[in-house]
């Protein structure tokens, strides 16, 4: 297995952007996974293509667009609202079910067959809906999970795991690309790239990170 290549899990995000590149200052040789879930906004994944061109990190999309039809969410749902609060007793609406199972298991298989023992993934668990495929306990419980599977050593690293997004914020800015983040990535529910829409609940997290970690710099 090659211990000098990561795979990166790449949305073209703020948080997998932030991976990709301090992937790329761990790591000789970085490679970006996309993946096309039915998302409605299917334009991060040029973003992300985009993003990686700039980065010189080669960039491939799978189509798991099944995901979308498995399990009802607001993200690959036309039809539904999404919620802009987090229900007490439940996730909110944005949750799509099995994401991280189905792309961390797609990424170890891509690694795999091009000898890459190291995976990143940008997912935290101090995120604010709390999604259960983001906590740590079910990365490590996976990690094991993968190794068995294939008989391999894979190593998932996260990065962002006790990280909020300001500290998310101030480690792309150590990375020297908090403006390429900020312009250029996409987390917005509602599609708008760069600071977004300014009102769902990515948006609004996004935002509070960034001015938390400004006001610090001053
Ligand atoms: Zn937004």
């Amino acid at each position: 297995m090659n211990k000098e290549t990561a795979l990166v899990v790449f949305s073209g995000g703020q948080d997998s952007t932030t991976c990709l590149f301090w992937a790329k200052q761990k790591f000789k040789k970085v490679l970006a996974l996309s993946f096309l879930y039915g998302q409605k906004h299917q334009k991060e994944v040029e973003l992300a293509r985009n993003i990686a061109l700039k980065a010189g990190v080669p960039f491939e999309v799978m189509d798991v667009s099944f995901i979308g039809r498995l399990g009802h969410n607001s993200l690959t749902d036309v039809t539904m609202t999404m919620d802009q609060e987090k229900p007490a007793d439940s996730y909110p609406n944005t949750f799509v079910p099995g994401r991280n199972l189905f792309f961390l298991s797609i990424a170890a298989v891509y690694a795999r067959e091009h000898g890459i023992q190291h995976i990143v993934t940008g997912v935290s668990q101090t995120d604010f809906s709390g999604y259960p495929d983001c906590r740590d306990g079910f990365i490590k419980s996976l990690n094991v999970t993968l190794n068995l599977s294939m008989d391999e050593q894979f190593v998932i690293h996260t990065p962002l795991m006790w990280i909020d997004k300001a500290e998310t914020w101030a480690l792309a800015d150590r990375l020297g690309v908090l403006d390429l983040v900020r312009n250029e990535t996409l987390t917005c529910y509602n599609g708008i790239p760069g600071d977004g829409c300014g009102h769902c609940p990515a948006c609004k997290l996004r935002r509070e990170g960034l001015e938390k970690y400004l006001s610090t710099k001053r």
